[in-house]
């Protein structure tokens, strides 16, 4: 079976677009955070949609899943794949078209994120998106998670960035539904039903994307904070005296702060005295002359006088601005060196962001004495990363085998919060259980009639999300 696979799929893609079981396959069968291995027939790396199309009939016609990957980069074990084809995006990876005037960009899956950043700049525009994974998950894999990030506050997640779409349906027919329009009311709007999808829909080949006026103008800040009830009221204020120019607002906890600036080389505290928590506050403007440093000192001013801040440091170089924001975007990696950690990527609405924290901190800690709880995240928009390293003497399987009780407490508390259990990673294999658990009955019914409907054979990525 396996030789007339690969022959099969070498006939379509030629030799550079298949992998076969062996070394050159390692990359795809593991994602970065080490919960899952998976196994695969076979990799197919397809360079065109005609040639994605007919991997998908082939595979169809043989009845094998298909697990779309782009850079391999989700942490909810949604492009593991577990026996089948991997069809990777990574030949998949040309601009096809940039339209300033329309302000809008088509660009294929597997163009890594970082690139597409990188071609809107050169054509004057932004593309928005940015997490810390940009440079290397790619914008197909974006739009298959409807990915966050940073700049959501501001510009929405990648759902409200995506005008139009290619798809490559579970039967290997092509949806060309590229449509670069603003508006338009024509029945359902099917795009949305592939972004955030998972693979489990159909692949996607290519994307019409939004661009937006460049930022010309860019403050950068650090502040330090007694309580998180402090630290929401500089939110509050921000918005208020910004507008629509705060661009980013993220929160760091102490214990966050400490574990990147002990384990990841360069990175120092800036401020000399320890603080319970900090805030990482961005104004950008498209017009170059606003005086974003002005307008951030203000605020920042306004919250001293409240003590809602007890320092901050507005970074005065390109070489801050870069060295704050890694600290930020440092945590994930920073924390695997403190042993075992288990991840919350959950929201709740703005307003109950700092009980939500407080009582599940209070909760965890009476559950297993010693945790560490490591909360940081995109605070603006209501998405905490709640994690918890272990305590510093237990053993990390031993902590591990907690996951599913504490999922219980964090998950519980954000539900009756009225929050999400996935607020930006999606479902994939993680937390499909915990989907089945918290999902009203119809929402899961509804969303099994859909898979049905478009992937009636279920090869799409069978076994994640529902
Ligand atoms: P993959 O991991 O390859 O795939 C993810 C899912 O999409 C899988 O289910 C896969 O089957 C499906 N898929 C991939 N390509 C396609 C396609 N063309 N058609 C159909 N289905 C497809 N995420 C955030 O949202 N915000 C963050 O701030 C963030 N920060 C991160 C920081 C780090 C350090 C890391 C490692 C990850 C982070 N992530 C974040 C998670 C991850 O980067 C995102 O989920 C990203 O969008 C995944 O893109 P990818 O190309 O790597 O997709």
């Amino acid at each position: 079976m396996n030789e007339q696979l690969l022959t099969a799929l070498t006939d379509i893609l030629g030799p550079k677009g298949v992998v076969a079981p062996g070394p050159d396959m390692e990359g795809y069968l593991e994602e970065s955070r080490d919960l899952y291995r998976g196994e695969a027939l076979a990799v197919a790396k397809p360079a065109t949609t005609d040639e994605v199309a007919a991997v998908v009939r082939l595979c169809a016609q043989s009845g094998l899943p298909i697990v779309p990957q782009g850079g391999n980069t989700g942490l909810v074990g949604g492009a593991v794949a577990e026996g089948g084809v991997i069809l990777s995006t990574e030949r998949l990876n040309r601009i096809r078209d940039t339209d300033p005037l329309n302000m809008t960009m088509t660009v294929e899956a597997g163009v890594i994120l970082q690139n597409v950043q990188q071609a809107a700049d050169a054509a004057d525009c932004f593309f928005p998106l940015s997490l810390a994974a940009e440079g290397t998950c790619r914008i197909g894999g974006n739009i298959a998670t409807n990915a966050g990030g940073t700049a959501v506050l501001r510009y929405g997640n990648t759902r409200e960035l995506v005008l139009g779409l290619e798809v490559v349906t579970a039967d290997g027919e092509v949806w060309n539904g590229l449509k670069g329009l603003r508006k338009d009311n024509t029945g359902y709007d099917l795009k949305q039903l592939f972004i955030g999808s998972e693979g489990t829909l159909g692949v996607i080949t290519a994307a019409v994307i939004k661009l937006f006026p460049k930022p010309r103008a860019r403050a950068t800040a650090l502040a330090a904070c007694p309580d998180l009830d402090s630290l929401m009221k500089l939110f509050d204020i921000a918005r208020t005296r910004a507008g629509d120019s705060l661009t980013a607002f993220e929160m760091m906890a102490r214990f966050a702060v400490e574990v990147a600036t002990t384990h990841m080389e360069g990175l120092r505290d800036p401020f000399e005295q320890s603080h319970s928590w900090y805030a990482l506050l961005e104004l950008t403007s498209s017009r170059p002359d606003d005086a974003l440093d002005d307008l951030l000192e203000t605020v920042l001013g306004e919250a001293f006088e409240a003590e809602w801040v007890a320092d901050a440091v507005i970074a005065s170089s390109l070489t801050q601005v870069e060295e704050l924001w890694r600290l930020r975007e440092s945590i994930s990696e920073a924390q695997k060196h403190e042993g075992g950690s288990i991840k919350h990527d959950v929201s709740v609405p703005v307003s109950k962001v700092a009980h939500f924290i407080m009582r599940a901190m209070d909760l965890v800690g009476e559950a297993l004495p010693g945790i560490r709880p490591c909360p940081f995240g995109h605070i603006g928009d209501g998405n905490i990363h709640f994690n918890l390293t272990q305590p510093e003497a237990m053993d990390k399987s031993a902590f591990l085998d907690q996951w599913e009780a504490m999922n219980r407490i964090v998950h519980d508390l954000v539900v009756d919060l009225g929050g999400s259990i996935s607020a930006e990673h999606g479902i994939g294999k993680l937390k499909r259980a915990e989907l089945a658990h918290y999902a009203p009955e119809i929402e899961i019914r509804m969303m099994r009639a859909i898979k049905a409907a478009l992937d009636p054979n279920n090869i799409m990525n069978p076994g994640k999300v529902v």
